[in-house]
């Protein structure tokens, strides 16, 4: 490792790198529950250029490297093992805005909030919205192909990306920040680096698809007696608000009741078997309210919806959201929890969670906490585990009772959060051979030393 810092202190000089030991959490710790990583070097470039540096002379010396964002991720893919730390933080920025392409190029170190905020500014929307949002960023949302909350609108952060600049493992600038629409010149080369968790390339630039601001924004929270009743409720307003519905999130009862215990009110009076946060934007003033708040009596004449409370204005809009958002505190009140989030088609999730909530329960006891939510609209589902005082959970066994049903269903382990290492052993689960052994081609191809990010989502 002293070869390395001095490698690294020539190319980048002494101030963008820091000796391992002693670093902030921040660099060795993300949101997986995994505790603290451990750092051989922290480095930090500011540009393209200098990422380039530290990839050619840690590929020439054989030295392993983690890239980190925001460490927000939740699969351990960020969390260091002893290597080079290479943190995207000081490539952050706007680069420019094109109104009329519509487009956006931000610095891979740029935090999503202050790009939602600068797309604001120039009146659009930057639709990529999570829970995470001041502190992970782009260069982090991008590499793992974040969801989030509106996809069932607008897509994962795959939908977004027109164009991208990555670093290969031995230093090679790729800069392919396409600003059209429309590109077929050949394979699209960004795909390679979307979603792979810094396993194939290094980010650094992005050119992002704004969306037109929406002139109407609201939102509903219902209490509903059933799955089938949340089942028909998605059927009726998808087809009553068409693309204007934005984000439909379900919560089970445990997940309300936590949410309460953490300090935050649900917006309907008293408690029910599934909860429901339906968001609304459109362009029209008028009718757009109008069509929600008639489906929803509708809904209700039904019996389909037993409570609701329609948002008034902005604030409760966002007060609704403060429910979905509670999630961050939950480590607060239980430490942390295992957190999955997994993916299978609407039509089998009610017969899904019953029996991984009955199997959990036979493992585990009536004491622990199954707190079931997520965006259903898009057919992912969050469930957290753990127990209130913290004892262990037997992880290999939790592991395999949620996931030992996806396969055969046409699930995935992972809908959003990526593999990183907690998922890499259970890929097989839901991905064949053919397609795993496709993967370790082309990660032998990218970076035949293997430097990039090893032991992350690839099965040992
Ligand atoms: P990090 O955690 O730093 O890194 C994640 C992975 O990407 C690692 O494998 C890392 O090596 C790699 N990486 C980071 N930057 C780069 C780069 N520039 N080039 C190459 N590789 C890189 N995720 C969702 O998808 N949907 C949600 O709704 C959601 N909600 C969340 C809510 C909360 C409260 C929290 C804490 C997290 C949530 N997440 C969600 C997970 C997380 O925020 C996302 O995965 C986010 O995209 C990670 O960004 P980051 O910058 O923090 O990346
Ligand atoms: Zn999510």
């Amino acid at each position: 490792m002293r070869e390395v810092a001095e490698a690294l202190r020539a190319e980048l000089g002494a101030g963008a790198v820091t000796a391992g030991d002693g670093l902030p959490a921040r660099y060795l710790i993300d949101w997986s529950g995994l505790p603290p990583g451990r750092a051989g070097l922290l480095v930090r470039p500011a540009s393209t250029e200098e990422v380039a540096k530290v990839l050619a002379a840690c590929h020439r010396l054989g030295q392993p490297v983690v890239p980190q964002g925001g460490m927000t991720g939740i699969s351990g893919g960020g969390r260091p093992g002893g290597e080079v730390v290479l943190s995207l933080e000081r490539l952050r920025g706007i680069e420019e805005i094109d109104p009329v392409g519509a487009t956006m190029q931000v610095w891979a170190g740029t935090p999503l909030e202050e790009a939602q905020n600068a797309a604001e500014a120039a009146g659009f929307l930057l639709p990529l919205d999570l829970g995470a949002r001041g502190s992970c960023l782009i260069g982090g949302n991008v590499a793992t192909n974040a969801g989030g909350n509106r996809v069932i609108r607008h897509g994962m952060s795959r939908a977004m990306v027109l164009g991208l600049e990555a670093v290969l493992a031995d230093g090679t600038v790729i800069t392919s920040l396409n600003r059209l629409l429309k590109n077929n010149a050949g394979y699209d080369l960004k795909q390679l680096f979307i979603g792979s968790e810094g396993t194939l390339g290094v980010v650094t630039r992005a050119v992002l698809r704004l969306e037109p601001k929406p002139l109407t924004h609201t939102a509903a929270f219902l209490g509903l007696p059933s799955f089938a009743a949340v089942v028909e409720t998605l059927t009726t307003l998808r087809s009553a608000l068409g693309p204007s519905l934005t984000a439909f999130e379900a919560m089970w009862r445990p997940y309300g009741d936590a949410v309460v215990e953490a300090g935050v009110a649900l917006p309907v009076e008293g408690r029910h078997p599934f909860y429901v946060l339906v968001e609304q934007q459109g362009i029209d003033p008028e009718r757009d309210p109008e069509r929600l708040e008639a489906a929803l009596g509708g809904l209700m004449e039904r019996g389909l919806v037993l409570d609701g409370a329609l948002a008034r204005s902005l604030a409760d809009v966002r007060a609704f959201w403060r429910v979905r958002d509670a999630v961050a505190e939950f480590p607060r009140l239980y430490g942390a929890l295992h957190a999955f989030d997994v993916g299978l088609p609407v039509r089998h999730m009610e017969a899904y969670t019953e029996a991984v909530t009955k199997g959990l329960r036979a493992l585990l006891g009536d004491d622990a906490i199954l707190l079931w939510f997520g965006h259903l609209g898009d057919g992912n589902l969050h469930l957290n585990v753990g127990y209130r005082d913290g004892r262990p959970l037997p992880h290999e066994a939790v592991d395999d009772r949620v996931y030992a049903p996806l396969g055969a269903i046409g699930g995935t382990v992972t809908a959003e959060h990526g593999v990183g290492t907690m998922k890499r052993d259970h890929l097989g689960a839901t991905r064949s051979e053919a397609e795993i052994d496709l993967m370790r081609r082309l990660k032998a191809m990218l970076d035949p030393k293997g430097i990039l990010n090893p032991g992350k989502v690839l099965p040992s």
